[in-house]
C-alpha cells in the first residue's frame, strides 16, 4: 500500500478519502464527487490546502484554535509528557500531576466557586457527563423525581445521544428515538428571525419565561437544570437580548435549578473575558469547556463544578466517566496553552485590539445589499443573509441554500466562513490581528458580491 502523505497527488488523496473515511455532518457520496479539500499545514491563522491556495481559517477550526496554528511549545508539552507518562487513568484512585495542576488551574480561571473539575474528551461527552452529574445530585439530594433539563430550541450541545438530545436541532433527532426522556426545549432568544413585533428587549424576556412556563407546567419539584451557551454557536452566533440572561438567571434562583453553561465556544477567550458567562452576566453552577481549552491541539474537555453542587457528588461513588477522563498529555498540552493565553495577554489583545476592530469591520458589511443583522460580540460574529434588511424578510428558496452559496463563494476566495441557515458566521483564532482582520473582510466581502451578483443572475432575489 502507498504511503499517504500530503506528498500523494490531490487527487489520489480525494479518492482514498472517499473510499474509506467517513466524514461527520455530511452527504459523504457529495463529497466524494467535488473531492475534499486537504489540508496539509497552518499557521497562525492561515491553513496551506495540497494544492498550495493559502486560506484564512475564519472559524479557528470549529471554533477552538483559539492561539491559533502552528505553536510548537504544546507539540514539545505533548512530547515531554509522553515520553515521561503517556497514560495513566484517573478511576482508581490514582491521578497523575498535569491532572492535577490542570484542574487547580481551571478552578483559578473559573468565576466564582467554580472550584471542582471532571474531566472528558469533548464537548460531547462533557454535556452527557453534565446530565447525569444533575440527575445524580438531585438523586443524592433526596430529590429524584427533579430529572427535567430544561435546553432551547436551535441550541448545539454535541451530537452523542445524550448531548444530542440537550441540543434543540430537530433533525439530529429524526430517527434516532431523540430526545431522551425528560429533555424539555423552549424557544430560543433570536430575536431576527423570531421576534415579529416584539422590541429585542421584550422578545428576550419572553423567550427567558417560557422557562418559567416549563416549570409551572411540569412543576419545580421536577425540574433539575437549565443548559444555555452564554451565545449560541452552532445555531448561528445568535447573540441573546441584554434582557435574557438576568431573567433567566433570576428564575433558576426562585426555583432552585442548576444553570449549566456550554462554555465549549465561549469560554477560554471568545468573548473578551475568559468565559461568556462573564460576559453575559451569568453565575451557573456548572460551565462545560472544550475546543479552547486546549486550542483544539488535543481532545479535551471538562465540566467545572461549583462547591455546592461538588459536596454532593463527593460524597458517593459517581458511576460516570471515561478511559481517558484527565489524560495527562491532553492535560500538559491544554496548561500549556492556558500558560500561552496568559503570558501572552490574548485575551486583553482580543478586548482591546480584535474584537473592536473585528467589530467595526464586520458591521461596515451591513452596507451589502443582501446583508442584515451584524451581529458580534468579541471575536465571534454572525450576519444574516436576507433579501430585504428592512422586513427581515426570508428567500424563497429553502433555508440554507443562499448561505451554502456564500460559503462555496467564501472558500473559493480563500476564507472558511460557515453558514447556518442563511446566516453567515465567524469565530477566528484570537490571535488575529488587524491587518488579517482587512484581510477577511475584503474575501468575505468579495464572497457576498458573488452571492449577490449569482442571486441576480438565476433570479433568486
Ligand atoms: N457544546 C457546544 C456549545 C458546542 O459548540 C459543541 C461543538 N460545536 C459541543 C458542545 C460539542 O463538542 P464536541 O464536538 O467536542 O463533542
Amino acid at each position: 500500500m502507498n504511503k499517504i502523505t500530503n506528498h500523494l497527488p490531490t487527487a489520489e488523496l480525494q479518492a482514498l478519502d472517499a473510499a474509506h473515511h467517513m466524514h461527520p455532518f455530511s452527504c459523504n457520496d457529495e463529497i466524494a464527487k467535488k473531492g475534499a479539500r486537504v489540508i496539509t499545514r497552518a499557521d497562525g491563522v492561515f491553513l496551506t490546502d495540497s494544492d498550495g491556495n493559502e486560506i484564512l481559517d475564519a472559524m479557528a477550526g470549529l471554533w477552538c484554535v483559539n492561539i491559533g496554528y502552528g505553536r510548537d511549545e504544546l507539540a514539545e508539552a505533548a512530547a515531554r509528557q509522553m515520553r515521561e507518562l503517556p497514560y495513566y487513568n484517573t478511576f482508581f484512585q490514582t491521578t497523575t500531576a498535569p491532572t492535577i495542576a490542570l484542574a487547580q488551574k481551571l478552578a483559578e480561571l473559573a468565576p466564582g466557586d467554580l472550584n471542582h473539575v471532571f474531566f472528558g474528551n469533548s464537548g460531547s461527552d462533557a454535556n452527557d457527563t453534565n446530565i447525569r452529574l444533575v440527575r445524580t445530585y438531585w438523586a443524592w439530594k433526596g430529590q429524584p423525581e427533579r430529572t427535567i433539563i430544561v435546553a432551547r430550541k436551535n441550541a448545539y450541545h454535541g451530537s452523542s445521544v445524550g448531548s444530542g438530545s440537550l441540543g434543540g436541532m430537530a433533525y439530529m433527532h429524526d430517527v434516532n428515538s431523540m430526545p431522551i426522556p425528560d429533555i424539555v426545549h423552549i424557544d430560543q432568544p433570536h430575536w431576527w428571525a423570531e421576534g415579529g413585533d416584539s422590541t429585542p428587549e421584550e422578545f428576550g424576556l419572553q423567550t427567558a419565561r417560557a422557562l418559567e412556563a416549563v416549570i409551572e407546567e411540569h412543576g419545580a419539584e421536577r425540574i433539575a437544570a437549565f443548559i444555555g451557551e452564554p451565545i449560541q454557536g452552532a445555531g448561528g452566533v445568535i447573540i441573546p437580548p441584554e434582557t435574557y440572561w438576568p431573567e433567566i438567571q433570576r428564575i433558576c434562583r426562585k426555583y432552585d435549578i442548576l444553570l449549566i453553561a456550554d462554555e465549549v465556544i465561549c469560554g477560554f477567550g471568545r468573548t473578551g473575558n475568559w468565559f461568556g458567562s462573564q460576559t453575559l452576566g451569568i453565575e451557573p453552577d456548572v460551565m462545560t469547556v472544550a475546543k479552547g481549552l486546549s486550542s483544539g491541539y488535543q481532545p479535551i474537555s471538562a465540566s467545572i463544578v461549583s462547591d455546592k453542587v461538588a459536596k454532593v457528588m463527593d460524597g458517593s461513588d459517581f458511576f460516570h466517566g471515561y478511559t481517558y477522563s484527565g489524560h495527562p498529555v491532553a492535560c500538559a498540552v491544554a496548561l500549556e496553552n492556558l500558560r500561552i493565553l496568559e503570558d501572552e495577554n490574548i485575551i486583553d489583545h482580543v478586548r482591546n485590539v480584535a474584537a473592536p476592530a473585528m467589530k467595526a469591520a464586520w458591521e461596515s458589511l451591513s452596507d451589502h445589499p443582501i446583508v442584515g443583522d451584524t451581529r458580534i460580540e468579541g471575536l465571534m460574529g454572525s450576519l444574516a443573509l436576507t433579501p430585504d434588511k428592512t422586513t427581515r424578510a426570508k428567500f424563497a428558496t429553502p433555508e440554507g441554500t443562499v448561505g451554502l452559496i456564500c460559503r462555496e463563494n467564501s472558500f473559493a476566495n480563500n476564507l472558511v466562513m460557515r453558514h447556518v441557515g442563511d446566516r453567515m458566521v465567524i469565530s477566528p483564532p484570537l490571535v488575529i490581528t488587524p491587518d488579517e482582520i482587512k484581510i477577511l473582510i475584503t474575501r468575505a466581502r468579495k464572497a457576498l458580491d458573488d452571492t449577490y451578483a449569482h442571486l441576480k443572475a438565476n433570479d433568486m432575489l
